[in-house]
């Protein structure tokens, strides 16, 4: 035994390698990929370690997936029993810290779901159903809490969750990632800033290829902790992708177990979830000990991969000064939200225009996202997208819109024609009902 048997936050963990299934046996996201981190998670002795609670996961209820997504034809048809777990795993990860069970918890489940949109005709980056935002709003209904951050510390742009929480002043989205010239999806820069009515309130952090622990301990001191202080959530979600290790096979950062480690502590979040990390014997049973110990306030100085040289992890000036202007500039976009704001505050309605690739099976959605805008609340949101021959035609309501704007929603979707090759659907989460026709 390495670590004192003792933690001095308690912590929950949710388990769920998903060992029966993938996208195809030879994939980077398949079946193995949590095996080593099991084992050395049981190694380190972490099943004696008092305070340290292992939880089932529970498999999510289509509602839950509704209120998150439009999915094309249904949730039904497009979702595995793994994907329900792997939802249902984050949620009990929630329940465990909003019922005070434990003070910390991490999801370490598959299959992960970063690069779900609000609408989804099925699998693209790996995911298919986003099981953060399914998380959060579960989180949201059942307990009341408004304010949330979700800190996305995966290799690559969170463009899901982006999308979903986009138009969303109640959640402070911050990626930091790779940057989206040299790594899928392509996108994560610092102008996408957020919708009509939550303008500042996603944050993006593309940081060069080869960034190591300095690089990341910037990001965090200069934006993400300073942001997080001035926004006050009641609730820190880490979107813990483990993909920006240095043995990394997909990516191309420089990031080590125990620049993991330290950046959960500085984060200090209160729920983590798993999303990528494809290096699986050497990266994901040390990043995942190191994310864990930290979370349970153990000590993590001895969390080291068997070739780990400091020596390997220097950057150089440029790279410091180009990550410093990033830095500079994700700041600006936070601080001036207040002005685009007052900017947008006079229209109807903004329309934003999005093509949506579907990398697995490779297919396109040509997609038109109408905010409807209201001086009161972020107003609602209708949808029409298009692809593989079938069409979506949605209403949201989010959770934090005021009555008239409810109303509008309903009352649109109650006069929409119904067609034989659209899915019409409205997701009201004021009143946490999703209904199609
Ligand atoms: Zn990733
Ligand atoms: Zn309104």
């Amino acid at each position: 035994m390495h670590y004192m048997p003792i933690a001095k936050r308690s912590t929950g963990l949710v388990l769920f390698p998903a060992f029966d299934w993938c996208i195809s046996p030879t994939h980077p996201e398949r079946e193995e990929r949590l095996l080593y981190t099991k084992d050395q998670l049981i190694e380190e002795g972490l099943e004696d370690v008092h305070n340290i609670h292992f939880y089932n996961p529970e498999l999510a209820e289509y509602h839950d997936i509704d209120r998150v997504h439009f999915c094309v034809p249904s949730s039904r048809n497009l979702l595995t029993e793994s994907h329900l777990i792997s939802a249902g795993g984050a949620i009990r990860a929630a329940r465990s810290v909003m019922n005070k069970e434990v003070e910390r918890a991490f999801a370490v489940v598959r299959p992960p779901g970063h690069h779900a949109m609000q609408t989804v005709f099925g699998d693209r980056g790996f995911c298919i159903v986003n099981i953060e935002a399914i998380m959060v709003e579960y989180i949201r209904k059942h307990y009341g809490v408004r304010k949330i951050a979700i800190v996305d510390t995966d290799c690559h742009h969170g463009d899901g969750t982006q999308d979903i929480f986009w138009n969303d002043p109640d959640t402070l989205f911050i990626s930091v990632h790779q940057d989206g010239r040299t790594l899928y999806p392509g996108s994560g820069f610092v102008h996408e800033a957020g919708g009509p009515s939550a303008p500042g309130y996603t944050i993006n952090l593309p940081l060069p290829p080869s960034t190591s622990e300095e690089g990341f301990d910037m990001a965090m001191e200069r934006v993400i902790l300073p942001l997080l202080e001035e926004f006050q959530p009641e609730i820190i979600i880490n979107s813990a992708g483990q993909d920006n290790h240095y043995t990394d096979p997909i990516t191309n950062m420089n990031f080590t177990a125990q620049g993991y480690a330290r950046l959960n502590r500085m984060l200090n979040p209160h729920i983590c979830v798993l999303e990528g990390g494809y290096s699986i014997e050497g990266a994901l049973p040390y990043t995942n000990l190191g994310i864990i110990l930290a979370m349970a306030d153990m000590d993590t100085s001895n969390v080291r991969e068997p070739d780990y040289d400091p020596a390997n992890f220097v950057q150089p000036p440029e790279m410091n000064a180009h990550i410093e202007e990033v830095c500079r500039q994700a700041r600006q976009v936070f601080d001036d939200r207040e002005r685009m704001r007052r900017e947008q505050a006079a229209k109807e309605v903004v329309r934003e225009r999005k093509s949506i690739f579907y990398d697995t099976t490779g297919f396109g959605v040509e997609e038109t996202k109408s905010y409807h805008l209201c001086r009161e609340c972020p107003g609602y949101m209708e949808l029409t997208g298009y692809g593989l021959g079938t069409h979506v035609h949605g209403y949201s309501i989010p959770f934090n819109s005021c009555p008239a704007c409810q109303q509008k929603a309903r009352d649109a979707f109650a006069r929409a024609e119904k067609k034989s090759d659209t899915v019409t659907a409205l997701q009201d989460r004021a009143r946490d009902i999703y209904e199609t026709k």
